[in-house]
């Protein structure tokens, strides 16, 4: 790996402190830069919408992120419009940043002053996601190629410089992952972390994890762990919290569903934690598991589809909160995020209507403990 120059460009960078300002939330990664949030107010961009949505808290107003008078917010002419190929979005330094085909482009935070930040290599595959952080933007992708018959992802990790928009892109990581592959990645201060959970086979019933941290002053990247995981079909994540990371796996999508946990102390040695086992009533078709901070989140469809059975559970497995909610027909879960000590899922709802158009529409709700419910935001496209 050559180290043309320091990655690190303002000298209030050189502290593995979070900067409040310039570091990305971690815990929002989940959301694969659907939603960001910033003075009590969300921004929200639905996966293959042209729009970005607030939710403001203080004011309960919610809507297309436009003050512009007699605009009608149905164009490209408006401030909300990011552009049909956009992959999310992200607060930071007090702006809100988008990628649209080969540019990086950012806005004020109420929709004013769009600008071209600078160009940048455009993200052909699956599952692009982009970062700013500490002065520079890292884009992810899984390209897919086919050798012989079987179908290979690679995954393309670059950055860029905000700064020195004539500066062109650098490869941080590019590897092959098998099959299949879902990654996970967290920022930390001067490091990247990344985790790739890839099947080894085409039966996908036995996984490799491989957590990488990539040091962005040093310019280089080392895996700290790596282990070949039976069935960790339904995902892995990880956190960095007080001197450790614990890497979390979930499986049993057609069995019983269970969660393991690893923890990587300061001097390499790894303690291994479960599995716990969670019972079979979030098995299956609709199931969904996140980890957050401090929650593991599950959830699945009732057979009738009208209501959602949700359960958060701490890292030994016991029940923090559990419940059922009302479930509009079509609806899927998208994400669940942790929020204090309420959690926030975001759903995504298509149905036909009586002349066959389709409905397409998201919600966001917050459930906090006891049960109670909020919807924060619904958009209808
Ligand atoms: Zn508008």
């Amino acid at each position: 790996m050559s180290c043309i120059h320091s990655a690190v460009t303002n000298p209030g960078f050189q502290t593995e402190e979070y900067l409040a300002q310039y570091d990305m939330k971690n815990e929002y990664t989940q959301a694969q830069g659907m939603i960001d949030k910033e003075n009590g107010i969300y921004y929200f961009c639905p996966l293959g919408s042209v729009y970005v949505y607030y939710y403001d808290e203080e004011t309960d107003t919610q809507g297309k992120l436009c003050a512009k008078p007699e605009c009608t917010h149905e164009d490209a002419s408006c401030n909300a419009y990011l552009g049909v190929s956009n992959i999310g979005i992200q607060i930071y330094d007090h702006s809100l940043y988008w990628i649209q085909g080969g540019s990086l482009y950012r806005m004020d935070l109420n929709g004013e002053n769009h600008e071209e930040v600078r160009t940048i290599d455009v993200l052909y595959g699956v599952d692009p996601l982009f970062a700013v952080h500490r002065g520079f933007l890292y884009t992810f992708v899984l390209q897919n190629e086919v050798q012989q018959g079987d179908s290979e992802m690679t995954l393309w990790i670059r950055r860029y410089s905000l700064d020195d928009a004539e500066q062109a892109g650098q490869t941080l990581y590019q590897e092959e992952q098998g099959s299949l592959a879902s990654y996970r990645y967290h920022m930390y201060g001067n490091s990247l972390y990344f985790l790739c959970n890839q099947a080894m086979d085409d039966t996908y019933t036995e996984y490799e994890a491989t957590l990488y941290v990539y040091d962005t002053e040093a310019d280089q990247c080392e895996v700290l762990w790596s282990e070949n995981q039976l069935l960790w079909d339904m995902g892995a994540d990880f956190k960095k919290d007080k001197g450790t990371i614990q890497i979390m796996g979930a499986g049993g999508y057609r069995t019983i569903p269970f969660f393991q946990i690893y923890i990587l102390g300061d001097s390499g040695e790894v303690q291994k934690e479960g599995p716990f086992y969670l019972g079979e009533a979030y098995a299956g078709r609709g199931s969904r598991f996140y980890f957050t901070r401090d929650y593991i989140i599950q959830s699945k469809p009732d057979a009738g589809g009208e209501g959602l059975r949700y359960c958060v559970r701490d890292d030994q497995g016991e029940i923090v909160m559990e419940g059922e909610c009302a479930q509009e027909y079509g609806a899927e879960i998208d994400y669940w995020l942790q929020e204090g000590q309420d959690v926030i899922m975001e759903q995504n709802i298509t149905h036909s209507l009586d002349d066959n158009q389709l409905m397409h529409a998201y919600q966001i709700t917050r459930i906090s403990e006891y049960g109670s419910q909020q919807e924060l935001l619904r958009v209808e496209e």
